[in-house]
């Protein structure tokens, strides 16, 4: 697939398997049903709420370098009031997700990691990431736009990052799923 705005370094392909016979002998040991390519897909998601963090760091540490050295009014701008409180929500957007990325590999190494962990994670660290990337191009102003300054990587990776490995809607549904009881899958 060509011209995508994100994520723009991994190879993307649709495969269409049409009339595909797997010989018994080819199949993958313990394949058996979707149930199997979901425990594939909890680790998965679990790399990508940790990819998210990595997103929202990286967007962060520009836009707070950027600022201690952007001079407007005679001041770096990071002396502002307004712009000091974007860095601050992101600071704590990102320590939220930090947070939880941790307690998730803790699970993952007690064997004890779940669907609707790696999905709320998911969910969570791809929706703050959102708001970090954008905090951060926003307090850099015009050079925000321009890849050079590296954070308009992160804006459009952020919104491949929020739809791939399972969307917002469909992990969530995983996570009411596990917290009610009832499946609003069907
Ligand atoms: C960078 C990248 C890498 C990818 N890598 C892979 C890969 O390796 N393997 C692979 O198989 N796929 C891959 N994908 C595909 C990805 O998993 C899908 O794009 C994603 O799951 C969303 O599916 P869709 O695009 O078909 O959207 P749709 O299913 O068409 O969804 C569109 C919108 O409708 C919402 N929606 C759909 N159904 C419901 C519902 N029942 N209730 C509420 N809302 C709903 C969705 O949440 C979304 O907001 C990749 C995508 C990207 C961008």
């Amino acid at each position: 697939m060509h011209d995508k705005m994100a994520l723009r370094i991994v190879q993307n392909g649709l495969i269409t398997l049409k009339d595909c016979v797997v010989e018994e002998k080819d199949r993958l040991e313990h394949a058996n049903s979707f149930k199997d390519t979901a425990k594939v897909l909890r680790m998965t998601r679990a790399g990508v709420a940790w990819l998210a963090v990595g997103c929202a760091r990286g967007a962060y540490e520009n836009a707070l370098q950027y600022t201690t050295k952007r001079k407007q009014f005679g001041k770096p701008i990071a002396s502002f009031q307004l712009i000091q409180n974007h860095l601050v929500e992101m600071l704590s957007n990102l320590t939220a997700m930090q947070t939880m990325v941790y307690r998730l590999s803790e699970l993952q190494d007690l064997g004890q990691l779940q669907d609707e962990h790696a999905s709320i994670a998911k969910v969570f660290c791809s929706l703050r990431t959102r708001d970090v990337v954008s905090r951060a191009r926003e307090v850099m102003g015009g050079n925000g736009i321009l890849l050079e300054y590296n954070v308009a990587r992160f804006v459009a990776d952020a919104e491949a990052i929020y739809s791939y490995e399972g969307t917002k809607e469909i992990n969530s549904l995983i996570v009411g799923r596990a917290i009610t009881g009832f499946s609003a899958f069907v």
